[in-house]
């Protein structure tokens, strides 16, 4: 089978899958489709991992903590959006040395998802402090590693964790050889641009399939703008597609669980909204994204 696209974020290590979880990844390999499995605390970590060792090619594993699991918390349907069910964080720390043994597999290709969430903020400000501190361990292990960063970024609290980000990145920019990409881009063009100086990608999933309706829209949906401006506005070598799957399922698939073969539908997308021509965009973002990943 041809390779044609690769779904730079996903989640078929999660429950969601207990059931068909070869099969679910078979469909997308028969269909050239190629995946990241990104972890996102150290137990769903070694589960990407490992399935990534089940595979002679075409699904490879991130491993990293989560800014929403450095603390304990709870997280309902709403804020997580369709193909998410409730889940209590436990809260953890970051096991720098677990996470290094981790990353020494080869089929590890990146570090996260991490970063910042500022969707729940403790009055205090004490979570904030824990998320700086973890995201810096990751930025930390993607230099001593050379393996580019997986982040994840989300505004709230009437703060930009966007441009916070940018500026704990911008203080390690002398030794960021393995830069990184920013996962389902929510923010605006002037946030996004300092991403673009540091020289990371940006990544966009299935919410830009969809018109947005205010009124119909929930969890992180509600957060959402129309996105067509702003992948108009990022350079095509700098876009990665993914379905951060079960999440998020583009059209016509809205409101099912999401898997890795429909991120095409993001991609179609992606080029309609550009006005390019989609075999020439299929091609540049697949460019894209293995190189990203250095496969
Ligand atoms: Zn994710």
């Amino acid at each position: 089978m041809i390779l044609k696209y690769m779904d730079a974020h996903g989640h078929v290590n999660f429950v969601a899958y207990k059931d068909d979880r070869g099969e679910t990844i078979k469909r997308s390999l028969d269909e050239g489709v190629w995946m990241a499995v990104v972890g996102t605390q150290k137990d769903t970590s070694k589960s990407a991992v490992e399935l990534a060792e089940k595979y002679k090619e075409g699904v490879y594993a991130i491993v990293g903590l989560h800014p929403i699991h450095t603390d304990k918390s709870f997280h309902d349907k709403e804020e997580l959006g369709v193909g998410g069910a409730e889940f209590t964080s436990r809260g953890e720390q970051f096991d720098y040395d677990a996470y290094r043994k981790m990353i020494e597999n080869s089929k590890v290709v990146a570090i996260g998802e991490c970063g910042l969430d500022y969707y729940r903020v403790d009055s205090d400000g004490t979570n904030l402090k824990k998320q700086e501190d973890i995201f810096r361990q990751h930025i930390e292990l993607s230099i001593e590693s050379k393996k580019p960063l997986m982040l994840h970024i989300r505004n709230g609290s009437g703060r930009s964790a966007y441009i916070d980000a940018v500026k704990i990145l911008s203080s390690y920019k002398s030794r960021l050889t393995n830069i990184g990409d920013v996962h389902c881009y929510t923010g605006s063009y002037e946030e996004a641009k300092g991403f673009l100086d540091l020289g990371f990608s940006i990544s966009f999933t299935g919410l830009v399939t969809f018109p947005l309706r205010k009124s119909e829209a929930k969890g992180r949906e509600a957060g959402a703008r129309s996105y067509d401006e702003i992948v108009r506005a990022i350079p095509i070598e700098r876009i990665l597609a993914e379905t951060d799957c079960p999440y998020l399922a583009p059209q016509p698939y809205r409101g099912k669980r999401n898997e890795p073969l429909y991120v095409s539908e993001v991609v179609k997308s992606i080029a309609e909204i550009k006005k390019l021509e989609l075999e020439n965009t299929r091609e540049q973002i697949l460019e894209n994204t293995l190189k990203f990943f250095g496969l």
